[in-house]
């Protein structure tokens, strides 16, 4: 009898019934798109690509994605692009196809929008480090024309391109336009406080995004986080990846993101456009909003004015 309670005690304590279940681990890789993107607020092209090379290495970020839009190469912001491209690859990062003229699909043919994919392909052929990934400008799939969608999903697969799409957007570009145009205006920013913005909007983004998916699938599936090459990316990146990994998230390579089964998915919506997670949910029936609120430019602009440049909101 003592030994029976004395094995129940052991157990109990073994196992205890209260524990609660070890939390599944958020996963997230990191993307930057339209590389090589306009000049930003605060440094030279070449000191952005070092600082976004020296912050992932810092962070210990193993493998993330470059879109490349061929297009900018040919822009003044171009100058030297190729070189700044190839010395990503060369970090053992991978570069992908965002395009070469970066159109809206909804608002171009079907045709004419291949014809731009196959641009930036043939740019992109045969460099190191390439994957067979195409990344939507804009997130718009072609938008309410499901025969134009359909005509480009058909069209991507007989190339043998698969969907780079997005699980979790923060809106990044618009917080680079804000400095862009607070530098043009000649005010003073507060780079302590723009670094915390910036740093918990992304991380808000990527647990948005994570509940949004968990709701649709009952499961945490690997992320893909939408950035784009900005200067905020090369002077914040290893406080961004610092703040995800404090919350939970662990980093993980662009290739093991896209491993995900929902890379496979082909959500029909009423409007093909934005994050996948959001396609999804909708796909799903779950009620709007099914997009992060500092996505909205007029909720993001109000913060960075507050806390950025410390302006005071505009009375009624
Ligand atoms: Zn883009």
């Amino acid at each position: 009898m003592i030994r029976l309670i004395l094995a129940f005690i052991l157990l109990t304590f073994a196992f205890p019934a209260t524990a609660a279940p070890k939390p599944e681990p958020k996963r997230i890789a990191l993307s930057f798109d339209d590389v090589p993107r306009q000049p930003g607020a605060f440094l030279a092209p070449d000191q952005r690509t070092q600082g976004i090379l020296s912050g992932l290495a810092a962070a210990r970020v193993r493998q993330a994605v470059f879109f490349v839009t061929t297009g900018n190469l040919d822009k003044p912001e171009g100058k030297g692009g190729e070189e700044r491209i190839m010395m990503y690859s060369g970090a053992g990062h991978l570069v992908a196809n965002h395009s070469h003229g970066h159109r809206r699909l909804s608002q171009i043919s079907a045709e004419d929008y291949l014809e731009d994919v196959d641009r930036a392909s043939e740019w992109l052929r045969n460099r190191p480090n390439g994957r067979p990934w195409f990344r939507f400008p804009f997130l718009d799939e072609g938008r309410a024309d499901k025969a134009k969608r359909d005509a480009v999903r058909f069209g991507l697969a007989a190339r043998g391109l698969a969907n780079g799409y997005v699980t979790a957007d923060g809106a990044d570009w618009n917080m680079e336009a804000l400095t862009i145009a607070a530098r043009t205006a000649g005010k003073p920013m507060d780079m302590k406080a723009l670094r915390e913005l910036y740093v918990e909007t992304m991380v808000g983004a990527a647990n948005f995004y994570d509940g949004l998916a968990r709701r649709t699938l009952g499961r945490s599936p690997a992320h893909m986080l939408l950035l784009h090459e900005t200067d905020l990316a090369a002077l914040f990146l290893p406080a961004l990846v610092e703040a995800l990994r404090k919350d939970g998230w662990e980093i993980i390579t662009a290739d093991e993101a896209y491993r995900d089964p929902i890379a496979r998915a082909s959500p029909d919506t009423p409007s093909a456009q934005g994050t996948r997670i959001e396609a999804m949910a909708w796909e799903k029936g779950l009620p709007a909003p099914r997009w992060y609120e500092r996505e909205n430019v007029k909720i993001a602009n109000a913060l960075f004015a507050k806390r950025v440049l410390g302006e005071e909101p505009a009375g009624p």
